[in-house]
């Protein structure tokens, strides 16, 4: 499903974060260290290849929050934006860390000229963030960012199961009838 905001689509789609060829970047659910680890992590780094995580070593330690860019190495796009999201029921606030990883990743995105990006449900895995208060952040935060974005033409929500994606058409639904 997509939407048209001004100069900007948002796209909702099943997939693999790792797979998404016709995107600039792709943002990581990072943990601290920005080490492989397992989820989003994980395939982000299998897929880039060892190179990534010599890159990032120079970068970690992240805080809640924070996001920073690196190459995208072996795979099939140019950066990544990693990102640690909050640990929920640990981190708080929250909701706050949690926005502040999109907001941080779009600010990124923005400064280096990206023009389309891709974003996991971050802190929905491991991090135990419950994925129906998450997409309310998540979209929330994109949103209130819309007007200050000047590069960006593509934003696209890469869920990978199917409770979480509809979910998110519900979220994109009520979006686009205003
Ligand atoms: P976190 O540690 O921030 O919670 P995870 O990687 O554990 O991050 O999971 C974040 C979300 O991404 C979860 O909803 C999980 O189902 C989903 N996910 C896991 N692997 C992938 C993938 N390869 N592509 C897209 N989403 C994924």
């Amino acid at each position: 499903m997509k939407l048209n905001l001004g100069s900007i689509e948002i796209e909702i789609a099943k997939g693999d974060i790792a797979n998404q060829p016709e995107l600039e970047a792709i943002v990581n659910a990072a943990n601290a260290k920005l080490a492989p680890g397992g989820g989003v992590a994980g395939a982000i780094h299998a897929a880039a290849g060892p190179v990534l995580y010599k890159e990032c070593r120079h970068l970690e330690p992240i805080k809640p929050g924070e996001a920073v860019l690196t190459s995208a190495y072996n795979l099939p796009n140019k950066f990544v934006i990693h990102c640690l999201g909050p640990v929920y029921g640990r981190d708080k606030p929250e909701s706050e860390l949690l926005a502040n990883c999109y907001r941080n990743s779009i600010r990124i995105a923005e400064e280096a000229g990206i023009t389309s990006i891709g974003f996991p449900g971050i802190s929905t895995g491991i991090f135990g963030y419950p994925s129906n208060l998450a997409v309310e952040v998540a979209f929330n935060t994109v949103l209130a960012e819309l007007p200050r974005i000047k590069n960006l033409k593509k934003i696209k929500f890469v869920v990978f199961n199917t409770e979480d994606l509809q979910l998110y058409h519900i979220k994109l639904k009520k979006i686009s009838a205003g």
